[in-house]
C-alpha cells in the first residue's frame, strides 16, 4: 500500500488493542490484502463511531488509508449485509463456539505478520469454517480448521495412511513431529510420543467423509498433536487457549 492510498475490502477483526484514551489498534484479516493493521481514531470514545460495528464476529466492509510505515488509518467500517452475519449472531450466543472462533483469530494474529498472508486466502478459510459451525459438530470444525491452516502455511501432513507401507490397517499409528511423518505400528522405528488409535481419512478435512469416519477420529490425540505442531513448527504457545475438544 502506498502512503495516502485508500483500500476497500471485506475483513474480519482478529485483534484489538487499546491505544491512548479513546483509540484502538486493530488487526484485520482482509479478503484481498492479507493482514492489515490500522488505527481506529476515536473508536473507544464513542460507540457510534464506526456504527458500533468494530467487534469480533462481524464481517466488515472497511476502508483503510495507508499511512507512512505501518500507520494505517481506518476511515470507514460497516457491517456487510450477508447471511454470514446472521450466522455469526447465532455463534455469539454460544459460549463454546465463540471461544473456538476467538482462538482461531488469536492463532492467525500470532502467525501472520503485518502486511503478510496475501497469498494464503485465510479469509475464505475462516468464512468456510464459520459456515461449517452451523452444520457440523464444533470439535470437528475446530480440528479441521487447525489442520487446514497448517496446510495453508505449507505443513502438509498425511494422516490417511502409513508413509512407509501405505497401509491403513495396522493400528495404532504414530506421528513423528521432527519429520512430520506418519507410520503404522509395523513401520515406526523410534518411540514416538504421538500415537493415534486410527488413521484419518482425507475426506474428513473437507467435511466430505460420512458420519462413521467422524466417529472414528481419535479427537483428543489429534488435538494435542495439532496444537503441538503449531508450537514445534511455528513457535505458537497454546497455553492461553482452552482445549475445544472435551
Ligand atoms: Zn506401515
Amino acid at each position: 500500500m502506498k502512503t495516502g492510498e485508500i483500500i476497500s475490502d471485506h475483513a474480519w477483526l482478529i485483534k484489538s488493542t487499546r491505544y491512548g484514551d479513546s483509540h484502538r489498534i486493530l488487526t484485520l484479516l482482509t479478503k484481498n490484502h492479507g493482514r492489515v493493521d490500522a488505527i481506529a481514531y476515536g473508536a473507544l470514545g464513542s460507540r457510534k463511531r464506526f456504527g458500533g460495528t468494530l467487534d469480533f464476529l462481524n464481517l466488515l466492509q472497511i476502508e483503510i488509508q495507508a499511512g507512512r510505515g505501518d500507520l494505517n488509518r481506518l476511515v470507514k467500517c460497516e457491517l456487510v449485509s450477508s447471511d454470514i452475519n446472521h450466522l455469526l449472531a447465532q455463534i455469539k450466543l454460544n459460549y463454546q463456539q465463540t471461544v473456538a472462533v476467538l482462538s482461531w483469530f488469536k492463532l492467525i494474529s500470532k502467525i501472520i505478520p503485518r502486511g503478510g498472508g496475501q497469498d494464503l486466502d485465510l479469509f475464505s478459510l475462516l468464512a468456510n469454517s464459520l459456515q461449517a459451525i452451523a452444520i457440523h459438530p464444533l470439535f470437528l470444525v475446530h480440528l479441521v480448521f487447525l489442520k487446514n491452516l497448517l496446510n495453508r502455511l505449507g505443513y502438509l501432513f498425511d494422516f490417511s495412511r502409513c508413509l512407509n507401507c501405505r497401509g491403513q490397517s495396522h493400528t495404532p499409528f504414530y506421528f513423528e513431529l521432527e519429520g512430520g511423518a506418519f507410520y503404522c505400528s509395523l513401520c515406526f522405528k523410534k518411540p514416538s510420543s504421538y500415537s493415534l488409535s486410527d488413521c484419518i481419512s482425507d475426506e474428513v478435512w473437507s467435511y466430505s467423509a460420512n458420519t462413521l469416519a467422524y466417529q472414528q477420529i481419535p479427537l483428543n490425540e489429534l488435538e494435542t498433536l495439532l496444537m503441538d505442531s503449531y508450537q514445534h513448527f511455528l513457535g505458537v504457545q497454546f497455553d492461553c487457549f482452552e482445549k475445544i475438544v472435551a
